[in-house]
Parts: structure tokens; C-alpha cells; sequence
């Protein structure tokens, strides 16, 4: 999954109608402006003026543009750092955010102020492992010949204590890579001060459940065709990312539904003075809010959490 997906991501940008996925981003302008003005809050009652705006896998950039106009206007210009792999999708940011600094990992981040992490569909991206419960006890899913099957070893220790009795066939996920991420940021932030929020489609774990996907074209396609030419994708267990995060020290919320706190932070507001400014455009921002928060759409699915430092407050949106 990890080979397949640096090879779909370093060769193209899958984004928007013509591409295979649409982002959250990329509906609307006003879901990086509510990100922004929301960090731009959490750092002005933290009292820290310093940080650094860190984005992890930020597509075309157009989240972070549209976040760092709106803290410049709450008199917020933050240095910024993108996280990316891939050089096609590189290329774009420089385009939306040309005074970037660019970096393969997590590792040469900055060290000397707080960290702003964002991280939109970004965790999904990460290579997940899979355990079976079969018939001769908990085995890894292996892939061989185009098809899965179970492995030889026994897995049991990676499964959650809570799962173990899970039934015959029952699927547990993993994510080591989402794992290692968050403990090395979380680590970063316990120390330098920040927050990091995370946005994605995902559940609060312990569970069973198979949620490997393909998407291409904006349909879902078997995960084991054409590997590297389909974006792949599993659910992100945001119990385990909060759970990571306290063991390093940082306090985090409670996971929230993107819809309740896109409608906290605002956004009937700001979609009503864009209306204002743009009658002709009425209609599709209408749509485009009722997409991003609608439970139908991608307001339920869709979840945030905040992991920050214990003496930073209690971020904005969260109930
Ligand atoms: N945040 C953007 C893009 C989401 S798609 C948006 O909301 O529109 C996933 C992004 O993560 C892409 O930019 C992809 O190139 C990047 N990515 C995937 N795997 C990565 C990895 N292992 N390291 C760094 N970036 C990665």
C-alpha cells in the first residue's frame, strides 16, 4: 500500500473533478479559511506569535492558501512548512503558497518555535496492516497472485486486547505509519508548544471492520488492480491517534463531527457574506456548505481532533 500509493501520488495529482478524489479543500474556499481563523484564535489566546504553519500532505496547497489569507488578517504570518512527497503535487503548492519550505518527513521540521500541524486526508493515505481471525487464530492479510490470504505467523499480539475475541473472519487495521507520525509530533509539540489538528474520514477504535478502499475516477475500484495507478485509502482510527498523542504528553479533544464544528467555528456566516458579495455564485455555495456539512455528505463521516500541549487552551469549534 505504501509503494502503490507513493507511486500514484508521485506521478500525478489526483484532485478536483477530472482527477479520481475531491477534497474538502478543494469544494470550497471557506473550509481552509475557518482552519485558519481557527489556528489564528488558538495561537493568539496561547500568546504565541511565533510559530510555524506545518501542513502534512497538502495537496494543490489550496487549503494552506486559503488559511494563511485568513490569518493575515488577523495579523498572522506564520513561516510555513509542507510535508510532501510527491513532485507533481510539490510543484502545485509552490504555485498557491510559492514562500513554503518543503520537506520528505516529519524529521527536519523546525525545532525552535511552536508547531501548527494541519493534516487534511492525510492519515488515510498511510499504508495500513490487516489481521484475520481465522480458524488457526489472528494472521496477518497477505496479498499473492492478485488476491488476499492469510499469512503464516501468528499476529495475536498486535491485536487490541478489546479485539481478541473478535469472531471468525473479523478484520482489525493498523496503522504504524499514522502510529510513528504521531509520536514523533507529539513529542515535538509536548516540547516546542503547538497543536495538531487532524481532519479525515475515520472512527474511534477499538473496532473490527475492513475499510481498505480504491478510489479512481470518483468510483470505488479494487485495491489490489493496478496498483500505483489508484488512490488507496483506510479509515483512521482516531481513538489511536488521541491515545498516541497523551502517551506523549499532549492533551487531546474529543473527536467531533466535521459538520459541528465547521458550524461552530462558523461557516453559515461566512457562506452567507460570500452569497452577499456574489449573487451569481449563490447556489454553489449553498452546495458547497451543505457538502461539507451536511451528516449525508461529508459532515459525519468526516472527523477532527485536536492534540495540543497541555498548557495551550481548549482550541475553537469543539464542544
Ligand atoms: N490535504 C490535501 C491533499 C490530500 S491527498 C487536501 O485536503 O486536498 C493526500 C496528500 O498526502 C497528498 O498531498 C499526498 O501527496 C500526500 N502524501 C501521501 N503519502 C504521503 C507520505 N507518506 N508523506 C508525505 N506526504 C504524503
Amino acid at each position: 500500500m505504501a509503494d502503490a500509493n507513493a507511486a500514484y501520488y508521485g506521478g500525478r495529482d489526483p484532485l478536483g473533478r477530472a482527477g479520481d478524489f475531491t477534497t474538502a479543500p478543494e469544494i470550497s474556499q471557506m473550509f481552509g479559511e475557518l482552519i485558519g481563523l481557527w489556528t489564528a484564535d488558538l495561537v493568539l489566546r496561547a500568546g504565541s506569535g511565533s510559530m510555524a504553519y506545518i501542513e502534512l500532505g497538502p495537496g494543490r496547497g489550496t487549503l494552506a492558501a486559503d488559511a494563511l489569507r485568513a490569518m493575515a488578517k488577523a495579523g498572522l504570518q506564520p513561516p510555513v512548512h509542507f510535508v510532501e512527497t510527491s513532485p507533481v503535487l510539490r510543484a502545485k503548492q509552490r504555485e498557491a503558497v510559492p514562500a513554503a519550505r518543503w520537506h520528505d518527513g516529519i524529521a527536519t521540521l523546525p525545532t525552535d518555535r511552536p508547531l501548527l500541524v494541519i493534516a487534511n486526508e492525510f492519515f488515510d493515505a498511510l499504508a495500513v496492516r490487516q489481521f484475520e481471525r481465522t480458524a488457526r487464530g489472528w494472521r496477518e492479510r497477505m496479498v499473492a497472485n492478485g488476491a488476499f490470504l492469510p499469512g503464516d505467523t501468528d499476529c495475536a499480539d498486535e491485536i487490541p486486547i478489546a479485539l481478541s475475541d473478535a469472531p471468525l473472519g473479523a478484520i482489525v487495521e493498523r496503522n504504524p505509519a499514522a502510529e510513528a507520525i504521531m509520536a514523533t509530533l507529539a513529542g515535538r509539540i509536548a516540547a516546542q508548544g503547538g497543536a495538531l489538528l487532524a481532519v479525515d474520514y475515520g472512527y474511534e477504535g477499538p473496532a473490527t471492520g475492513d475499510t481498505l478502499q480504491a478510489m479512481s475516477g470518483h468510483a470505488h475500484v479494487d485495491p489490489l488492480e493496478a496498483p500505483g495507478t489508484r488512490d488507496l485509502t483506510a479509515h483512521v482510527d482516531f481513538a489511536m491517534l488521541a491515545a498516541v498523542a497523551r502517551e506523549h504528553g499532549l492533551r487531546p479533544t474529543p473527536c467531533v463531527a466535521q459538520g459541528a464544528f465547521l458550524t461552530a467555528l462558523g461557516i453559515d456566516a461566512r457562506a452567507a457574506a460570500l452569497s452577499r458579495a456574489n449573487a451569481a455564485g449563490a447556489d454553489a455555495i449553498e452546495a458547497a456548505r451543505y457538502r461539507l456539512v451536511a451528516p449525508e455528505a461529508m459532515g459525519r463521516l468526516f472527523k477532527v481532533l485536536c492534540v495540543r500541549h497541555p498548557d495551550w487552551p481548549m482550541p475553537a469549534g469543539i464542544a
